[in-house]
């Protein structure tokens, strides 16, 4: 049978566009497989929050939530079907969800491998402890504009539990905000604004997990209110931006921050909630609670380790050019400092693992440092320890070996302690959730 020539005139294009979008989808296809083998590998296979279970009977796999997420390759299509590939990278936007035309997406806290662990929160954002209340992504709701706008929500509760009794004039304040990130912040000067004489204590800086991301990330918001101040307009802004935002708006407002303060431990008492820090001991009738839910840099508890020099996290290489700087840790975040230093700056950086390889970290990262060892600009110590902090010299142990390194700075990228116990300690009800 012949085909008229008509006919192929219009087929040749349309075959032409099927073939390609099938290479094209095939070569996304390969892409998710590896981002998903490499999540795998590195034990990065879990997401840590709220994140999207995907029904896989509706998915019609038309892409919609892939290209809607705003943190890049984090989904994927395997075999026509949308997956979490790079599920440590969610952050739970939700994106995904509203993106899908066919409901084939909820978000969910852990999964049945993982449970994650949330506080009894209440409506009123009070926790099963009287008095102390929780805002923010430590509650499970996570997201910048989610914070801000739970931050006020809580403390305008507050304010009104503690209006309605007498205000206790003897003590060091009516409440503490622990924490300045966007929770804390919003918090802060909602108790402001309410009139409440308000202490906030932030163990690091301002902005929180947002003062973490990677320098010049695009942080994707929404508008939200800052008591006090007015409108937060921003829909997508830069990190620096934002922080340096934020920083305008704690001086208009006149609001006092202790930054470097932690909470080491909190009590109850008759009058509400003792509170204690390295350097002072407070009483308060109420506690807020907007230590979101990265916790507490660990610390490796040797000797020096309080030295002025030692940090938990790499801010601004710059600072370090020329120095001698010890990073320490083997995890995405001590390989990323290690590698980031060596590529933008001339300090001279050691990395020291307890571990004997890498197999927690990216592949990306594994190839910086090792590309930058192989250079030899980057010093590796393996299955070592560090057994003193000294103001000119750290001292490192590899099989009872003791070494002794020149030293300006040291980096400690050892994980965080999640808050769950300091919850527990107090007496707030944890639950475990497991994805449903
Ligand atoms: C890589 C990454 C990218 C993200 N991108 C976005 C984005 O684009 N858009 C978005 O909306 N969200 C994003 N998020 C999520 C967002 O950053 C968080 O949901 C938000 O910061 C939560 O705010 P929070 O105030 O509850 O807690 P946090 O921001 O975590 O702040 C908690 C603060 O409490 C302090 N603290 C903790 N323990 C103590 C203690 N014991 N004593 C004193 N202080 C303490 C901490 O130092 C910290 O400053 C991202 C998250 C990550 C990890
Ligand atoms: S948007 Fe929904 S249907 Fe489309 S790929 Fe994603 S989960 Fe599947």
């Amino acid at each position: 049978m012949m085909i008229d020539e008509r006919w192929l005139f219009y087929l040749a294009p349309l075959v032409f566009v099927v073939v390609i979008h099938l290479l094209l989808r095939r070569r996304s296809e390969r892409k998710s497989l590896a981002l998903l083998s490499e999540a795998r590998a590195s034990g990065l296979d879990e997401p840590t929050s709220l994140h999207p279970l995907i029904d896989p009977v509706l998915c019609i796999g038309c892409g919609a939530c892939v290209r809607a997420c705003p943190e890049g390759d984090v989904l994927g299509l395997i075999r026509g079907k949308s997956h979490l590939v790079a599920p440590s990278e969610c952050i739970g936007h939700g994106a995904c969800r509203a993106a899908c035309p066919v409901g084939a997406i909820t978000l969910v806290f852990g999964t049945e491998r993982r449970g994650v662990e949330l506080p009894h929160v209440g409506p009123d954002f009070q926790t099963n402890v009287p008095g102390l209340y929780i805002a923010g992504e430590l509650g499970g709701m996570g997201l910048i504009r989610n914070a801000i706008e739970q931050g006020q929500q809580a403390m305008g509760e507050i304010a009104g539990r503690l209006k309605q009794g007498r205000r206790d004039r003897s003590l060091d304040a009516d409440v503490i905000v622990v924490g300045a990130g966007p929770a804390g912040i919003s918090a802060s000067l909602a108790a402001k604004v309410a009139g409440l004489r308000a202490v906030t204590l932030e163990q690091e800086v301002l902005g929180g997990t947002v003062s973490h991301y990677p320098r010049g990330k695009l942080v994707m918001t929404a508008p939200a209110v800052l008591p006090g101040y007015g409108k937060m307009k921003f829909r997508e802004v830069g990190k620096e931006t934002l922080l340096d935002f934020w920083k305008e708006v704690i001086a208009r407002v006149g609001l006092k921050i202790d930054y470097g303060e932690r909470v080491e431990a909190l009590e109850r008492a008759d009058h509400g909630f003792t509170v204690r820090t390295p350097v002072r001991t407070l009483r308060a009738a109420a506690v807020l609670l907007a230590i979101g839910r990265r916790g507490t840099p660990r610390r490796l508890d040797v000797p020096g380790e309080d030295l002025s020099k030692v940090v938990y996290r790499l801010i601004d290489p710059r600072q370090y050019a020329g120095r001698d700087v010890l990073v320490v840790g083997g995890g995405d975040s001590a390989l990323e400092a290690a590698a980031t230093l060596v590529e933008e700056t001339d300090a001279r950086v050691t990395l020291a693992y307890r571990g004997a390889g890498f197999a927690r970290a990216k592949a990306k990262n594994r190839s910086r440092v090792d590309a930058a060892h192989a250079a030899g600009r980057l010093g590796l110590k393996m299955e070592t320890e560090v057994r003193r902090i000294d103001p000119e010299t750290v001292e490192l142990e590899r099989a009872g070996q003791v070494d002794r390194l020149a030293n300006d700075t040291v980096i400690i990228c050892a994980g965080g302690v999640l808050p769950t116990d300091f919850l527990r300690s107090v007496g707030v009800e944890i639950e475990i959730r497991r994805g449903r």
